[in-house]
């Protein structure tokens, strides 16, 4: 590393020249912020400028999968940056490298799937399918069919029409977001039910019934599709109650809404499947992929189309000639180089079943240490996602004034024992999403420093 780059002056030109995302911008820049400086990485650890080691229990923004400094991958991207570090994928141009790893997604997909188009982020994957949604309904001689119904609480990017589609009001205020064809429905989380006396089977008859009445209300000729990650994920990590997607699922197809499955976090094993579609028996017409696609060594993003849609976007352009959409770095080889040497790693260590079985023994670890904690109101997850929501009072399930930021107190006190959580939006939820490499000893310690980090903080 180039001297000047590890001397005290990086604090000061972090502070003057970088703009960072999802950051209190004032703060920052005032130095009164504290923000790590990362400078290597090693299985599910990562290492500051100053030597301090980290167990990442977040996986980076639970994206690095197959874990931190994998050779296997950092050859595969030198190899493909020497040979050749860009070429288009316009007008049917491909490299082995991109025509490979189309191939090798759609050997992992569900089978009614047939093609995927490759972007570069879970946004922008995002914003392709819901281009690629109306222009299917235009095909259909449908032009009136294009409303989106996502859910409070979904997370699906913070661009324009990704960060409306998102229910969190973090990605819209002083945005003049959400935009006006995305509705949003009720979020399936039942922990914050309004109503405490509902039963699980009587809060997914209601989100079934928010729906219905929701699409009656705007008609069925005006909304196009519903989009929504298998198990919300930014929105709190939460698992869908039981019987949602069995309810949900025959309401868009009774009114013909196309489903798109948001699966940035999901693709690629973090529930221990390699879809969370197959996970929660979803039909889903998009999937939305991109985190777990190359574990986050280069950036790239998919939508995955159905046959049904395919056949529909087939007929579109013969009779409109070729479809007006690209990026210049769509299918980067780079990105897809990174990509087809992690699916191949991914399957060699087999980590999707690591995922499964030590994704449940930190999820059965951290209720028996934690469940009964007065101000742990739920311990939840699946696969290898794991969230623990703090409340005031548990008997009367009372949040903490959101001011108190009693969940980003705790991830603070995480920190002293040095492993990441992360603090999600909309509550004080303490979230973990390790690489899905993870060892029993280090989701040992994730529990420990978890448990050290509740007792010093409440
Ligand atoms: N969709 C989901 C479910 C996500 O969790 C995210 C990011 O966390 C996105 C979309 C947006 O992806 P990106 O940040 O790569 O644009």
């Amino acid at each position: 590393m180039d001297e000047q780059l590890v001397n005290d002056q990086l604090s000061q030109w972090d502070r003057d020249h970088f703009m960072h995302p999802s950051t209190h911008l004032a703060q920052h820049a005032r130095g009164e912020a504290q923000g790590r400086v990362i400078r290597t990485g090693k299985g599910a650890h990562i290492e500051d400028r100053d030597g301090q080691r980290w167990l990442d229990g977040f996986a980076g923004l639970y994206c690095v999968n197959v874990g931190y400094g994998r050779t296997e991958i950092a050859d595969a991207i030198a190899k493909q940056a020497h040979e050749l570090a860009y070429y288009h994928a316009y007008v049917g141009h491909g490299t082995e490298a991109s025509i490979t790893l189309a191939q090798m997604v759609m050997q992992r997909a569900p089978d009614h799937m047939s093609k995927v188009y490759f972007g570069l982020s879970g946004s922008d994957a995002n914003e392709t399918n819901l281009k690629l949604i109306w222009y299917y309904n235009n095909i259909r001689g449908l032009p009136q069919k294009k409303k989106i119904i996502s859910r409070w609480r979904g997370y699906h990017g913070s661009g324009l029409m990704t960060g409306s589609l998102t229910g969190l009001p973090l990605f819209h205020n002083k945005f003049d977001l959400p935009l006006d064809p995305i509705l949003h429905t009720t979020a399936p989380y039942y922990f914050r039910r309004d109503d405490l006396g509902q039963s699980e089977a009587q809060f997914v008859a209601q989100c079934a019934a928010d729906l219905e009445e929701m699409i009656a209300r705007e008609g069925a000729d005006t909304i196009a599709a519903f989009w929504a990650e298998p198990l919300l994920g930014t929105g709190g990590i939460v698992p869908p109650p039981k019987g949602y997607w069995e309810a949900i699922q025959p309401i868009l197809q009774k009114h013909d809404i196309l489903l798109v499955a948001d699966e940035v976090v999901t693709g690629f094993g973090r529930l221990g499947t390699m879809f969370g579609s197959a996970h929660y028996a979803l039909k889903p017409d998009f999937i939305t992929i991109a985190k777990g696609l190359t574990s986050a060594y280069a950036p790239l993003s998919g939508s995955i189309v159905s046959d049904k849609v395919w056949k529909v976007l087939e007929q579109g352009t013969d009779e409109n000639g070729p479809i007006g959409h690209g990026w210049t770095y769509s299918a980067h080889p780079i990105g897809a180089a990174a990509g087809v040497a992690n699916l191949k790693l991914i399957d060699d260590l087999t980590l999707v079943e690591n995922a499964g079985t030590i994704g449940a023994y930190l999820n059965a670890q951290m209720t028996d240490a934690l469940g009964d904690h007065p101000n742990v109101g739920e311990v939840r997850g699946e696969g290898m996602l794991c969230a623990i929501e703090f409340v005031e009072d548990k008997d009367s399930r009372t949040f903490f004034d959101p001011a108190r930021k009693m969940g980003a107190q705790v991830v603070a006190e995480l920190a002293t024992s040095h492993v990441i959580g992360r603090a999600m939006p909309g509550g004080d939820i303490l979230g973990f999403a390790p690489p899905l490499s993870l060892t029993k000893d280090e989701a040992d310690q994730i529990v420990a420093a978890t448990v050290k980090a509740v007792k010093a903080t409440f």
